[in-house]
């Protein structure tokens, strides 16, 4: 009898190493990538357990009452659902932001833009376009000294997780304004005195490419913050348009461009009259940011 009890016990026994390992194998079978860190980060989020516990304690039994609720975030990875939007959070440039299906999901990518202007950031007013979560400006008025920073975005539900960052962040020189890229600029010579920074990771994928990115990506970043319209350059025809009049004459505009914008961008930003144009790769060596002067 006690021995049957016992054996019960084993076979429905939840430990670390028992758990990791069935859904490792769950998430091979539809072909997840980064598998490991994937299932960590979901067994970190519905028992808490972290990176230590797999060394030391693989033998723990996890708290079964909170089982069923895992294995539901479980299989919400499998049909897709990326795992951001599951632990409703992502890390960027060592800090956690919140994201939901309202903003695009932060790239590790992106944080070559951050760095790139946190080193000319100290003292400046910065604008932010495109702001989505508000990562970008969010992140360089965190680990840079900046003056101020205003982040845009057309999405108000965008706004409402980039203003929630900003709380969870304690951030407070930092406002975010609702506006279709310059629009409310132009209507309020109240914001609209010089930047010396504008920063945006815009909108860049040629409308037809969409269809072919990963389900993640196509079925959960909302539409709006991938599609850069019929050939992907669409926003950055009109940043570099408009950025200028909104520019101290010291002005640096810093973009995030696709792996195969390196001279398409360039191009535009010449010949709408910039100086001093540089296209700095990744750690990938794919082309990825761009800093001009005004
Ligand atoms: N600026 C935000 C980011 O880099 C949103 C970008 C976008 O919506 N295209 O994550």
């Amino acid at each position: 009898m006690e021995r049957k009890r016992e054996e019960r016990k084993k076979d429905n026994s939840h430990t670390i190493k028992s758990v990791y390992c069935e859904t490792v194998e769950k998430f091979k079978n539809v072909e997840i990538e980064e598998i490991d860190s994937q299932v960590k980060l979901l067994m970190e989020h519905c028992f808490g357990v972290k990176p230590i516990d797999y060394v030391l304690n693989p033998d723990k039994e996890l708290e079964s009452q909170n089982y069923d609720y895992y294995i539901e975030c479980v299989n919400k990875r499998c049909d897709r659902i990326p795992l951001q939007h599951i632990i409703g959070k992502t890390n960027f440039m060592g800090m956690d932001f919140s994201v939901n299906e309202n903003v695009l999901i932060p790239r590790f990518d992106t944080e070559n833009l951050v760095e790139k202007v946190l080193k000319i950031c100290e003292g400046k007013k910065v604008l932010d376009m495109c702001t989505g979560s508000g990562c970008i400006i969010l992140s360089i008025a965190k680990l840079g000294k900046i003056k101020s920073g205003i982040g845009i975005d057309i999405s108000e539900k965008a706004l409402e997780v980039a203003r929630h960052n900003k709380e969870m962040l304690s951030i407070d020189n930092v406002e975010f304004l609702q506006s279709d890229m310059f629009d409310i600029l132009e209507k309020n010579p109240c914001n609209n005195k010089g930047f010396d920074i504008i920063v945006s990771n815009p909108p860049y994928i040629p409308t037809g490419e969409i269809e072919k990115l990963m389900r993640e990506v196509k079925n959960h970043d909302p539409f709006i913050a991938l599609d850069g319209k019929e050939d992907g350059l669409f926003f950055y025809r009109i940043i570099s348009r408009e950025a200028r009049k909104y520019l101290v004459e010291s002005g640096v505009l810093a973009l995030e461009i696709g792996y195969d914008q390196g001279e398409s961008v360039p191009q535009i930003l010449k010949a709408d009259g910039y100086k001093d144009v540089r296209v700095y790769k990744d750690l990938s060596g794919l082309d990825r940011v761009v800093l001009a002067n005004i």
